[in-house]
């Protein structure tokens, strides 16, 4: 080895030991950015597959001719419906709703679509929805911990969901339990204090078996509603308006055409029915106009202008609701109308849903000759236990199901009940509709005095079919 050789390797032997960990060292570390190939535009939050077919006109506008993208989840894989294809039935019948569903979406151009498999709740038979239900039969907190995780995943400026109010319709249960979760997804997914773990950083992400899920949290802009209600007046001037008629720029076909095609891939749903429609060229029932209701926005804009109106892209502060404020000024005795609509009454202020407030008064769909509870809740805010009288007042034709209802005396219509001080007693009364020669709207109320003290009544309208 010669001399100026081993100078060589010395100098290298220096080099090595000085500058390239320095070299080394100059390379920042880099934070992965969240996945960009689920960032979303909107995020649809849908309880069953078809749901989505509501507003298919919509979503194909948004996706075909404004470049946004829009994703999909269902709460359920629908199991509990009819098949008009074939006899598969139950978790085989989950397993080809899921692929309608994805190939419908496809059509429209929506492909990412998830589904978080709660049971399908069937309609109950000769019942009324009650939203409580689903929630109980769905497990709330686990769906609920699912829809945060996808706003979390997926980052959408909007969210759409399914209309939380009972309505005159289909009024399915589910569809109003995926309203009340995406809404509250909506109103937790920028708080880190909310399952912190979807938000804490992974252990180590390029190891295995990682606990944390290293996800960000995520503000959402606007929240919008669509209904199963078949009386749509009450959605008129509540959110944006989009004509189905009409025609797409980028496709040539109206925008209610696009939603037949959609729709035609829920066979199991609607058999051949679209597809007829689509060679018949007779679209009517698709080219309705299809009307939002805006649940809320963070970001201004009009209650009518579009869906897009005042969206600013990247990410918004956390912005904490109001949550639930027990009310001040109690009266002494108290009625209202339990269930669904006394949670409700409650949700849309907790939730900061000024648009929701006054949207309907109380009502109810129900077929003439049907039985069916309504729930009552009697409130005692006194300090002494009282005695509540209790009257329905109802139309001709009218009666009430002696046998189910919670009275003392079984005298009716009028019910007695006792209820301890600071305390509500939550009751079901059972009415019989009647059955008359034409649909027509009907009014129920209910009258109540305590210890000789009358108090506000409580009054649904019931749509007798
Ligand atoms: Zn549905």
């Amino acid at each position: 080895m010669n001399r100026g050789f081993q100078k060589f390797t010395f100098i290298l032997f220096l080099f090595c030991i000085f500058f390239v960990p320095f070299a080394k060292a100059q390379q920042p570390a880099v934070n992965p950015k969240p996945d960009p190939r689920f960032k979303a535009d909107i995020l649809v939050v849908a309880a069953h597959p078809d749901d989505e077919s509501m507003i298919a006109g919509y979503l194909a506008k948004a996706v075909f001719d404004e470049h946004k993208k829009v994703e999909v989840v269902f709460a359920t894989r629908g199991n509990a419906g009819q098949n008009l294809v074939g006899n598969e039935q139950d978790h085989s019948l989950a397993e080809i709703r899921e692929m309608e569903a994805r190939q419908a979406c496809s059509s429209i151009g929506i492909h990412n679509v998830w589904f978080l498999r709660a049971p399908d709740t069937p309609a109950p038979a000769g019942d009324v929805h009650d939203v409580l239900r689903s929630l109980e039969t769905w497990n709330h907190g686990n769906v609920l911990g699912e829809i945060v995780r996808f706003i979390r995943l997926t980052r959408p400026e909007v969210v759409i969901t399914m209309l939380p109010d009972v309505v005159v319709g289909e009024n399915h249960e589910d569809h109003q339990a995926t309203g009340v979760i995406a809404t509250e997804a909506f109103d937790m997914a920028g708080d880190p204090t909310k399952f912190p773990e979807q938000v804490a950083a992974p252990e180590d992400r390029l190891w295995f078996g990682n606990h944390m899920e290293g996800l960000r949290t995520w503000q959402p802009e606007k929240l919008y509603y669509f209904t199963d209600a078949s009386q749509l007046g009450f959605v008129k001037g509540r959110g944006p308006e989009y004509s189905m008629k009409a025609v797409s720029p980028s496709k040539h076909v109206a925008y209610g055409r696009l939603a037949a095609q959609e729709i035609s891939y829920h066979k199991t749903q609607y058999g051949d029915k679209p597809s007829k429609a689509l060679a018949s060229g007779n679209l009517d029932y698709y080219e309705q106009p299809l009307t939002f209701i805006l649940g809320k926005s963070l970001v201004g804009g009009t209650k009518t202008g579009d869906i897009f109106q005042g969206v600013k892209a990247g990410p918004i502060l956390f912005a904490p609701v109001k949550g639930y404020q027990p009310p001040k000024n109690n009266a002494e005795f108290s009625l209202e109308l339990g269930g669904p609509w006394a949670f409700y009454k409650r949700f849309y202020p907790a939730h900061d849903l000024k648009n929701l407030a006054d949207l309907l008064a109380p009502e109810i769909g129900v077929g003439g000759g049907q039985d069916f509870p309504i729930p009552l809740v009697l409130h005692n805010n006194s300090d002494k236990t009282a005695i509540f009288h209790l009257q329905t007042h109802f139309p001709q034709g009218w009666s009430i199901d002696s046998s189910s209802a919670q009275n003392a005396h079984r005298e009716l219509p009028v019910h007695t009940f006792k209820v301890n001080a600071h305390d509500s007693f939550p009751i079901r009364i059972r009415l019989i509709a009647p059955n008359l020669n034409t649909s027509k709207w009907q009014n129920i109320s209910w009258a109540a005095e305590a210890d000789g003290k009358k108090m506000g009544s409580a009054t649904l309208k019931v749509y007798v079919r």
